[in-house]
C-alpha cells in the first residue's frame, strides 16, 4: 500500500517553478514581487457538509481550489502560490489521481504553483490556502463601498442552488439550464480576471459564496451603508421562473464577483466585464443607513426569507 510520502510524491510534487523551494521541505520558500502587498486566504471543503461523499473527485479537486481564487478574485489579486491539506479516508489512488487531475488543471490554467500542505487519514476534508498578489494599496476590499455607487454582479446568479435543489429532487429543470446549473455547482469558474479588470475602477467586492443578500449585506456592514436592490434586474439562471429568483438572492455557491463603483465608471465597468469575457449588471444603488431593502419592479419592496447560508444559524 502506498505511503503518505509516494501519495504526496506521486500526485503533489512538481518542480518548483516561481517557488525559492517548492514540495519536500519543512516549508515553502516563497519571495513575494517587490512593491506588492500579499493576499492570503483559506476555504475548506467538508464531505456530506460542502459536497456529497460520492461526487466526482477530478471536480472536487477544481473545486477545491476554485472557490479560493474566487476569494483572491473578490480582493483584484494576481493568484501566485497554493497549500493544499487533505485528510483521507485512505489511500484510494484513483480517487486522489482524479482529484489531482482536477486540482492541477485549473491551477496551470491560472498560473498557480503547488508549494505545501499535509496529507493526513481521517473523515475527508479539503483545505485549500492561497496566496497573490496586489500592487500595494490596490486591494478590492469589503469596506470601501460609498453612498451613491451603482451595486453590480458579474454573470448570473441561482444556479449552484438549483442544481442543488434538483438532485434533492426538489424540482425539475430543463435540459440546457440543467446542465448549466450542474457546472456551476460542481465547476465554478473564478472570476480572477474580472478581479484584476476592476482595479482602481470598483471601490468594493465580494465574492458570491453564501448567497447575494447575504454577502451584499457583509459589504454594507464593513462599509458602514445601506444599499436597495432591484430584484427583477438581477440576472438569474433560469430566467422567467420565481424559484429562480429566490434561488439567485439567496442560494450560495456560484461564485461570481459583486461589487461597487461610482457611477461615472459604468462605463469602465462595462469594460472590465468584456475584457474578463463575463456579463456585469446593475442591481442596484448603495445608500446611507444601515441594512438592505429589494424592490421589485414597481418599486415595492420584497420581502425574502431566508438571507444566505450560516453553518451555525438555529
Ligand atoms: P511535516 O512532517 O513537516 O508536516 P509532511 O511530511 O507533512 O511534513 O510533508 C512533507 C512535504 O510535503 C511538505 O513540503 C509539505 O508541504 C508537502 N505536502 C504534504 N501534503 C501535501 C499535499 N496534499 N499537497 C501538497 N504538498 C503536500
Ligand atoms: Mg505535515
Amino acid at each position: 500500500m502506498a505511503s503518505e510520502f509516494d501519495l504526496i510524491a506521486r500526485y503533489f510534487t512538481r518542480p518548483a517553478r516561481t517557488a525559492i523551494l517548492g514540495v519536500g521541505d519543512d516549508a515553502a520558500l516563497l519571495r513575494p514581487s517587490p512593491g506588492r502587498d500579499l493576499a492570503i486566504s483559506a476555504d475548506m471543503l467538508v464531505a456530506g457538509r460542502h459536497f456529497f461523499p460520492e461526487t466526482d473527485p477530478e471536480g472536487l479537486g477544481h473545486k477545491a481550489l476554485a472557490v479560493n481564487l474566487s476569494d483572491l478574485a473578490a480582493m483584484g489579486a494576481t493568484p501566485r502560490w497554493a497549500l493544499l491539506s487533505l485528510a483521507l479516508p485512505g489511500p484510494d489512488e484513483a480517487w486522489l489521481a482524479a482529484f489531482a487531475r482536477g486540482f492541477h488543471a485549473l491551477a496551470d490554467q491560472q498560473g498557480v504553483e503547488l508549494v505545501g500542505g499535509d496529507t493526513t487519514g481521517g473523515p475527508l476534508n479539503i483545505n485549500v490556502t492561497i496566496l497573490g498578489e496586489i500592487p500595494a494599496g490596490q486591494a478590492l476590499r469589503r469596506d470601501g463601498a460609498r453612498v451613491g455607487d451603482d451595486l453590480w454582479v458579474s454573470g448570473e446568479l441561482g444556479g449552484a442552488a438549483l442544481a442543488l435543489r434538483q438532485a434533492r429532487g426538489e424540482l425539475s429543470l430543463p435540459d440546457p439550464v440543467l446542465r448549466d446549473c450542474r457546472d456551476r455547482l460542481d465547476r465554478p469558474t473564478p472570476r480572477v480576471a474580472l478581479g484584476l479588470a476592476l482595479r482602481g475602477i470598483a471601490h468594493a467586492a465580494i465574492d458570491v459564496s453564501d448567497g447575494l443578500l447575504a454577502d451584499v449585506g457583509h459589504v454594507l456592514a464593513r462599509s458602514g451603508v445601506a444599499a436597495e436592490i432591484w430584484a427583477d434586474r438581477v440576472p438569474v439562471a433560469w430566467p422567467g421562473e420565481s424559484m429562480a429568483l429566490s434561488c439567485a438572492l439567496t442560494g450560495g455557491d456560484d461564485y461570481e464577483l459583486c461589487f461597487t463603483a461610482a457611477p461615472e465608471q459604468a462605463e469602465a465597468v462595462r469594460r472590465a466585464g468584456h475584457e474578463a469575457g463575463i456579463a456585469v449588471t446593475p442591481i442596484g444603488r448603495i445608500v446611507t443607513g444601515t441594512g438592505l431593502v429589494c424592490r421589485g419592479a414597481e418599486g415595492e419592496m420584497i420581502e425574502i426569507e431566508g438571507r444566505g447560508f450560516d453553518h451555525f444559524a438555529a
